[in-house]
């Protein structure tokens, strides 16, 4: 098949920088969208996989799955898009469509294997892999590809397309309404748009923080009130009380501080710690028919019903702009805990 070489950035060992580095797109096929990426926000899950953290990167990684850009180039069976639209590209780039996981529109669980957006096998160019949103242009299916509202700052709305719907699908999923009291556990880029969500949901949104100078910005961005998981009286006296918390963590932590928080009949869902988590007591889940839960992103469908409601509500990420040559800094930063609250890429600076 055709290819059209691309300038993009990626790293070629876990150890390595980012570099620049040059890649291929496939030609456009009939059902096919070709798109000029204008934003692509930074994702822990870019540095877990750059860095091989979770075990299964193929080198060269090129992340970036929170892509926003400007159709420049359709196939000529697409329908849903038309060249000059504004829209975006999440995690999730393909699946089989036939499978009962996509049947239900849960793609990012197809039961023949998902195609993620980097770092997954590519089904049309073959022995090759993936590669993400740090990189000039795209080229995806027309399903996989989401329509973005306009009124949204565009470079703000680069992060709905993971943070965004990572947390909003849980929120959902376990139908948080008005009045419930609902626990996002780390203000990075997941849990700023998790307090977001939830407060536009009616819940009364309390931020659980390791970090007591992020307070401002968790009651700014919609939490009612500020909780430091390091303070054991101040996590006394919400024990028993939440019905909700969506924890965000991104590595393996202690649970039992937060088991110990929720309600009878009440589920903490883990979305951060792709990862073994360190041993928990039983007691804390038995004592109060407790559970623990996971997610993972959300399907299409879901993806565009939260971009619509951001759209309805007037919701963005809180994002800090870089080149693509800081992104090395950005990824120190993240890890370090020092961003406010998603990083997002202008991708001029690679034309
Ligand atoms: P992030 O911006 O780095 O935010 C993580 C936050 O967690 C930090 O800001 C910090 O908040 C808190 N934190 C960090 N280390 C901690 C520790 N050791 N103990 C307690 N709290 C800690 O990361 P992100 O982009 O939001 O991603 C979060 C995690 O979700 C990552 O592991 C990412 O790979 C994963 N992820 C999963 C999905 C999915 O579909 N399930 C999708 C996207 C990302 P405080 O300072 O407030 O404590
Ligand atoms: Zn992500």
């Amino acid at each position: 098949m055709a290819t059209t070489t691309v300038k993009a950035y990626g790293t070629t060992a876990p150890t390595e920088d980012l570099k620049p580095l040059d890649i291929e797109r496939r030609a456009v096929g009939a059902d096919d969208v070709k798109i000029d990426i204008t934003y692509s926000g930074v994702c822990h899950s870019d540095i877990h996989t750059a860095r091989n953290e979770w075990h299964g990167s193929t080198y060269p990684v090129v992340p970036g799955h929170e892509i926003i850009g400007r159709v420049v180039e359709v196939g000529n069976g697409v329908s849903r898009h038309k060249v000059g639209d504004l829209v975006g590209v999440g995690c999730l780039v393909d699946s089989c469509q036939t499978c009962s996981a996509c049947e239900k529109d849960l793609e990012q669980f197809c039961e023949n294997g998902a195609t993620f957006t980097y770092n997954s096998p590519d089904k049309h160019l073959e022995g090759k892999q993936t590669y993400g949103g740090y990189s000039t242009s795209v080229v995806v299916d027309e399903k996989f590809v989401l329509r973005i509202p306009e009124n949204l700052d565009e470079a703000a709305t680069a992060p709905l397309l993971c943070a965004g719907v990572t947390t909003w699908s849980p929120l959902r999923h376990w139908n948080v309404k008005k009045g419930d009291k609902v626990g996002v556990v780390g203000l990075g880029g997941l849990g700023h748009m998790g307090v977001k969500f939830a407060n536009a949901l009616g819940a009364h949104v309390v931020m659980i923080t390791t970090s007591p100078e992020k307070g401002k910005d968790a009651q700014r961005l919609g939490a009612h009130e500020v909780l430091i998981s390091k303070d054991e009286d101040d996590m006394k006296k919400h024990q028993n009380s939440f019905d909700f918390i969506l924890n965000t963590i991104p590595v393996g932590h202690e649970m039992d501080p937060y088991l110990g928080l929720l309600k009878i009949d009440s589920t903490m869902v883990l979305v951060g710690a792709v990862e073994p988590l360190k041993p928990f007591h039983g007691g804390n889940i038995i004592g109060g028919r407790k559970r623990i839960a996971g997610s993972l992103i959300g399907g299409i469908k879901e993806t565009q019903e939260m971009l619509d409601f951001c759209g309805e509500h007037n919701i963005t990420s809180d994002i800090e702009l870089i080149n693509m040559q800081d992104i090395n800094t950005a990824y120190d930063r993240i890890t370090s805990n020092d961003v406010k609250y998603r990083f997002v890429i202008d991708m001029k600076s690679l034309k």
